[in-house]
């Protein structure tokens, strides 16, 4: 036996003594199989918080598919809020003839009416004034520059292609501004 030999020898023989008097105390002394056990317990909490991960992992998923089926409600919401879109639809070129008038409700069968349908002065932009007189040649005025047409238009017609414009959801294509 050399000295290294001999080093070796005594530092496996110290190395198996404490080994074994630390696996002693863990199995005679009541706190260190506590710490044992404690140390179980972190793993196996490790291992349960790792179920909860999916959990949380399964709960997003739920949720994101709720917020996903809530948005697209909210979308068939906008769509309903764009039907009524067309009440901002006052103004269209209708027969070679730019038209302005509002929407007023019918407060008894809650159908939306076309009102105040007169044509708008071409030179000038302002809302034209109608003739009432029929005899006259005289179809419309602008009050701003006197501006005169003579070519009688059926509002009736008007109105009606407005309203088929909102029906067949045509009426932006037709907005010329
Ligand atoms: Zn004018």
């Amino acid at each position: 036996m050399t000295k290294k030999d001999t080093k070796i020898a005594i530092f496996s023989g110290f190395v198996g003594i404490v080994f074994t008097a630390i696996y002693d105390l863990i199995k005679s002394r009541p706190i260190l199989s506590t710490f044992w056990d404690g140390l179980k317990w972190i793993w196996k909490n490790i291992f349960e918080f790792e179920l909860t991960v999916w959990q949380v992992l399964l709960a997003l998923s739920i949720l994101i598919l709720i917020l996903y089926l809530l948005s697209l409600r909210n979308n068939d919401d906008e769509v309903i809020e764009n039907e009524f879109d067309w009440s901002s639809y006052d103004k269209d070129k209708i027969h070679n003839m730019e038209w302005s008038w509002y929407w007023e409700k019918n407060v008894l069968d809650g159908k939306w009416n076309v009102k105040d349908l007169r044509p708008i002065c071409n030179s000038c932009g302002t809302k034209m004034h109608l003739s009432n007189s029929s005899w006259s040649s005289e179809y419309s005025e602008c009050p701003r520059c006197e501006l005169k047409y003579h070519e009688q238009k059926d509002l009736t017609k008007i109105e009606a292609v407005i309203i088929d414009n909102v029906q067949r959801g045509i009426y932006p294509k037709n907005i010329e501004k």
